[in-house]
Protein backbone atom coordinates (compact mmCIF):
# COMPACT_ATOMS: atom_id res chain seq x y z
CA UNK A 1 0.00 0.00 0.00
CA UNK A 2 1.27 3.34 -0.74
CA UNK A 3 1.26 5.99 1.85
CA UNK A 4 -0.75 8.18 -0.67
CA UNK A 5 -3.60 5.04 -0.52
CA UNK A 6 -2.85 4.85 3.72
CA UNK A 7 -3.74 8.83 4.24
CA UNK A 8 -6.75 8.38 1.61
CA UNK A 9 -7.97 5.53 3.95
CA UNK A 10 -7.46 7.20 7.19
CA UNK A 11 -9.88 9.96 5.93
CA UNK A 12 -12.27 8.40 4.77
CA UNK A 13 -12.13 6.07 8.06
CA UNK A 14 -12.20 9.79 9.84
CA UNK A 15 -15.08 10.74 7.33
CA UNK A 16 -17.51 8.28 7.93
CA UNK A 17 -16.54 7.61 12.01
CA UNK A 18 -15.80 11.25 13.21
CA UNK A 19 -14.15 10.99 16.66
CA UNK A 20 -15.46 13.61 18.94
CA UNK A 21 -18.60 14.04 17.06
CA UNK A 22 -20.84 15.49 20.13
CA UNK A 23 -22.59 18.52 21.26
CA UNK A 24 -20.43 19.33 24.23
CA UNK A 25 -22.64 20.64 26.99
CA UNK A 26 -20.38 22.16 29.57
CA UNK A 27 -17.97 23.59 27.16
CA UNK A 28 -15.93 26.98 27.91
CA UNK A 29 -16.26 28.30 24.59
CA UNK A 30 -18.00 27.16 21.23
CA UNK A 31 -17.51 28.12 18.02
CA UNK A 32 -19.28 27.99 14.31
CA UNK A 33 -17.08 28.00 11.27
CA UNK A 34 -17.72 28.50 7.69
CA UNK A 35 -15.77 27.73 4.29
CA UNK A 36 -18.44 28.94 1.42
CA UNK A 37 -16.25 27.90 -0.88
CA UNK A 38 -17.21 23.95 -0.43
CA UNK A 39 -20.52 24.81 1.79
CA UNK A 40 -18.52 23.11 5.05
CA UNK A 41 -20.00 24.27 8.37
CA UNK A 42 -18.24 23.22 11.68
CA UNK A 43 -19.32 24.27 15.18
CA UNK A 44 -15.73 23.47 17.95
CA UNK A 45 -16.21 22.74 21.37
CA UNK A 46 -13.62 23.28 23.40
CA UNK A 47 -13.78 22.54 27.58
CA UNK A 48 -10.04 23.70 29.37
CA UNK A 49 -8.36 22.26 32.16
CA UNK A 50 -8.85 24.18 35.82
CA UNK A 51 -5.56 26.53 35.10
CA UNK A 52 -7.39 27.39 31.75
CA UNK A 53 -4.36 27.30 29.47
CA UNK A 54 -4.66 23.24 28.08
CA UNK A 55 -7.36 21.81 26.25
CA UNK A 56 -8.91 19.13 28.28
CA UNK A 57 -11.75 18.27 25.70
CA UNK A 58 -12.04 18.85 22.04
CA UNK A 59 -15.26 18.38 20.07
CA UNK A 60 -17.44 19.07 16.81
CA UNK A 61 -20.50 18.77 14.84
CA UNK A 62 -21.43 19.58 11.83
CA UNK A 63 -21.79 18.84 7.63
CA UNK A 64 -19.50 19.20 4.94
CA UNK A 65 -17.48 17.13 2.43
CA UNK A 66 -15.14 14.20 3.41
CA UNK A 67 -11.99 15.99 3.84
CA UNK A 68 -13.50 19.18 6.14
CA UNK A 69 -14.88 16.50 8.44
CA UNK A 70 -11.74 14.20 8.74
CA UNK A 71 -9.67 17.24 9.43
CA UNK A 72 -12.11 18.20 12.11
CA UNK A 73 -12.35 14.81 13.52
CA UNK A 74 -8.72 14.26 13.46
CA UNK A 75 -7.50 18.12 14.73
CA UNK A 76 -9.97 17.31 17.82
CA UNK A 77 -7.57 13.98 18.68
CA UNK A 78 -4.58 15.80 18.23
CA UNK A 79 -5.49 19.18 20.25
CA UNK A 80 -6.27 16.98 23.52
CA UNK A 81 -4.62 17.86 26.26
CA UNK A 82 -2.35 20.37 24.26
CA UNK A 83 -1.62 23.67 26.11
CA UNK A 84 -3.53 26.80 24.08
CA UNK A 85 0.40 27.88 22.91
CA UNK A 86 1.19 24.67 21.71
CA UNK A 87 -1.95 23.97 20.10
CA UNK A 88 -1.81 26.92 18.31
CA UNK A 89 2.04 26.07 17.22
CA UNK A 90 0.33 22.93 15.35
CA UNK A 91 -2.12 24.86 13.53
CA UNK A 92 0.60 26.80 12.01
CA UNK A 93 2.44 23.62 11.25
CA UNK A 94 -0.40 21.96 9.83
CA UNK A 95 -1.13 24.89 7.83
CA UNK A 96 2.76 25.02 6.30
CA UNK A 97 2.11 21.36 5.58
CA UNK A 98 -0.75 21.83 3.46
CA UNK A 99 0.26 24.91 1.90
CA UNK A 100 3.02 23.21 0.60
CA UNK A 101 5.57 25.45 3.00
CA UNK A 102 6.79 22.31 5.28
CA UNK A 103 8.16 19.47 3.68
CA UNK A 104 6.42 15.85 4.31
CA UNK A 105 9.90 14.68 5.62
CA UNK A 106 10.19 17.46 7.85
CA UNK A 107 6.72 17.36 9.01
CA UNK A 108 6.00 13.83 10.70
CA UNK A 109 7.58 14.27 14.17
CA UNK A 110 5.70 17.76 14.62
CA UNK A 111 2.23 16.42 13.12
CA UNK A 112 1.70 12.30 13.25
CA UNK A 113 -0.94 11.31 11.03
CA UNK A 114 -1.84 14.57 10.10
CA UNK A 115 0.44 14.32 7.59
CA UNK A 116 -2.12 12.52 5.72
CA UNK A 117 -3.39 15.57 4.28
CA UNK A 118 -0.07 16.61 2.95
CA UNK A 119 -1.41 15.53 -0.45
CA UNK A 120 -3.87 18.74 -0.37
CA UNK A 121 -0.73 20.57 -1.55
CA UNK A 122 -1.60 19.79 -5.20
CA UNK A 123 -5.15 20.69 -4.62
CA UNK A 124 -5.41 24.27 -3.68
CA UNK A 125 -9.26 24.47 -3.96
CA UNK A 126 -9.63 21.72 -1.02
CA UNK A 127 -7.15 23.44 1.29
CA UNK A 128 -9.82 25.55 2.92
CA UNK A 129 -11.94 22.25 3.56
CA UNK A 130 -8.94 21.34 5.57
CA UNK A 131 -7.86 24.32 7.54
CA UNK A 132 -11.83 25.21 8.03
CA UNK A 133 -11.41 23.43 11.77
CA UNK A 134 -8.09 24.75 12.32
CA UNK A 135 -9.05 28.17 11.87
CA UNK A 136 -12.16 27.93 14.17
CA UNK A 137 -9.74 26.34 16.82
CA UNK A 138 -7.42 29.43 16.26
CA UNK A 139 -9.76 32.04 16.99
CA UNK A 140 -11.84 30.30 19.85
CA UNK A 141 -8.22 29.64 21.47
CA UNK A 142 -7.50 33.50 21.18
CA UNK A 143 -10.74 34.28 22.22
CA UNK A 144 -12.10 35.76 19.24
CA UNK A 145 -16.22 34.19 19.51
CA UNK A 146 -18.15 37.71 18.72
CA UNK A 147 -18.02 36.08 14.62
CA UNK A 148 -18.55 33.19 12.86
CA UNK A 149 -15.20 32.29 11.37
CA UNK A 150 -15.28 32.25 7.48
CA UNK A 151 -12.53 30.85 5.26
CA UNK A 152 -13.13 33.99 2.88
ZN1 LIG B 1 -15.06 20.99 1.75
Amino acid sequence: MTADSLYRELILDHNSNPRNFYVMEDADVYLEGYNPLCGDRITLYLKYDDTGERIAKASFQGKGCAISMASASMMTEAVQGLSKDKALQLFEQFHDLITGKLPEEQAYDALGKLIAFSGLKRLPTRVKCASLAWHTLKNALLGKTSEKVSTE
